[in-house]
Formats: structure tokens, C-alpha cells, sequence
């Protein structure tokens, strides 16, 4: 397993390819609303990545294993489906549904990946409370990616904090380092013991990313290859922020500019 610190200069690259990841995130955040297609979003995603010169991640990548590479820029998974939803024309978003939306982009030649789950309309108060514990437990582990820390205290982290909440946490996905590629060494587990596994040092980014579940932790694979959905077809969150281990406080590179 080869972790990979980064250079001065390819961190100064990845801050600004966050910061651009970030601003259209949240651009294809504002565009989700009862009525369009995921396939919409996707395309919306993939213009303004192109607009600013840069490479959508997933569009063609493919993981190991797999036969077909992945066929859009933007993952768009719905309600029950937990990640690697694949965009379609056929797939509309209603009121009440939660949608989450992954990207990856491509800037001069490196990675940053990033994830929100976003209410379409008015949601149900659990659903509210699913993507509100999500995004907390997501910022959890980021708190404890200090450096001299391991990368069990950051799934350490994110477990005791949503285990009150009696969610499902989703084990056989996890986070993973980024930057020269879209997924390196080390996984980022989402659940795990203290002071256990790669220890973590400056220089090193790594994507967070808890995905919680309001029923079991359990999740299959639809027979498109790609898109896991909860076993028991309950809700899932997902959010996820391209980190930096810094002297101090971790820096979030996939962050709107001030
Ligand atoms: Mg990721």
C-alpha cells in the first residue's frame, strides 16, 4: 500500500480544483427540484466542469472488476439508493424525495471528490434528520483527521457519533485517499477503533464520506454494476469532503471560496 503525500504545488492545484468542485456542487444542488431527471443533473454537472477547462473523474472511469465504465460525470442516487446511482433520462425527482450527488473533477491533472444529499421540495422530518446527522457525522471525521491521528479514529469517530441515532452505517463502502488518482490508498473505513490502521501525516488528502442508512447497515448491487441500494430499501444519506492533513486543523479543499 503506497500512501502518497502531497507536494506544496499539487496542494496548492487541489485546493483549487476543491474550491471549483465545490462551487458547482453546490450550482447542481440549486438546480435539483421536483420534476427533472437525474440524467438533467448530470448534464448540468458536466457543462460547467467543461466551461471552467476541467475533467469530469467518473465520466468513463472504471473500477476494478467492472466490466463497463461508468457512463456519466455525476453520480445521482436516490431515496433507497445509496451511491453510484447512474444518471437516467427516465429517473424524475418528486417532492419528498433525498437525492445524493457525487462529483469528481479533474484539474490540472489532479483529483478532488465530493458528495451532498439534498431534499428535493419539502422532505419528511426523518429524512431531515438523516441528512442532518450525515453531514454531521461527515464533519466528525473530518475533526479527528488530525495529524499523528490514525484512520481508525476517524472511523472511530464517525461510528460513536451515529450509533445513538440507531442508523445502519454502511461498511462495505468506504473513503479513500485522492489526488493523483480518484481512489488511493488508504480506505477511509466509516467505522472502526481508536488509535488503529495508517496513521495519518501531513500532506496527505483523503476523501470522508459516511453513507447512513434509517434501516440496516446492509446494501446490494443492482445488476447495472454500479449502483448499491439498501438491503431493506429504506433511506440513505451520503455526504463527502476532499480533506487535507495539515500541522494543525484539517483544511476541507472541497470548500466554497470565502
Ligand atoms: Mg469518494
Amino acid at each position: 500500500m503506497a500512501i502518497i503525500i502531497k507536494t506544496p504545488e499539487e496542494i496548492e492545484i487541489l485546493r483549487e480544483g476543491g474550491r471549483r468542485l465545490a462551487v458547482i456542487l453546490y450550482k447542481v444542488k440549486d438546480f435539483v427540484k421536483p420534476g427533472i431527471s437525474t440524467k438533467d443533473l448530470d448534464k448540468y454537472a458536466e457543462k460547467l466542469i467543461r466551461e471552467g477547462g476541467d475533467i469530469p473523474a467518473f465520466l468513463n472511469y472504471r473500477p476494478e472488476g467492472v466490466r463497463t465504465p461508468y457512463p456519466a460525470s455525476l453520480c445521482v442516487s436516490v431515496n433507497e439508493e445509496v451511491v453510484h446511482g447512474i444518471p437516467s433520462d427516465k429517473k424524475i425527482l418528486k417532492e419528498g424525495d433525498i437525492v445524493s450527488i457525487d462529483l469528481g473533477l479533474k484539474h490540472k491533472g489532479l483529483y478532488t471528490d465530493m458528495a451532498l444529499t439534498v431534499p428535493v421540495g419539502d422532505v419528511s422530518p426523518a429524512s431531515k434528520k438523516l441528512l442532518e446527522v450525515t453531514e454531521k457525522a461527515m464533519h466528525v471525521g473530518i475533526n479527528a483527521a488530525q495529524n499523528g491521528n490514525k484512520v481508525g479514529d476517524i472511523g472511530y469517530a464517525i461510528e460513536n457519533f451515529a450509533r445513538p441515532h440507531r442508523y445502519g452505517i454502511v461498511e462495505v463502502l468506504s473513503g479513500h485517499g485522492v489526488g493523483r488518482e480518484i481512489h488511493e490508498d488508504p480506505y477511509i473505513p466509516n467505522f472502526g477503533k481508536k488509535n488503529t490502521g495508517v496513521k495519518l501525516v501531513k500532506g496527505m488528502v483523503i476523501a470522508i464520506e459516511p453513507m447512513l442508512n434509517m434501516g440496516t447497515k446492509n446494501v446490494k448491487l443492482e445488476n447495472d454494476e454500479y449502483t448499491f441500494i439498501t438491503a431493506d430499501k429504506k433511506r440513505s444519506a451520503h455526504f463527502e469532503n476532499t480533506i487535507l492533513i495539515t500541522d494543525g486543523e484539517p483544511e476541507i479543499l472541497t470548500r466554497l471560496p470565502e
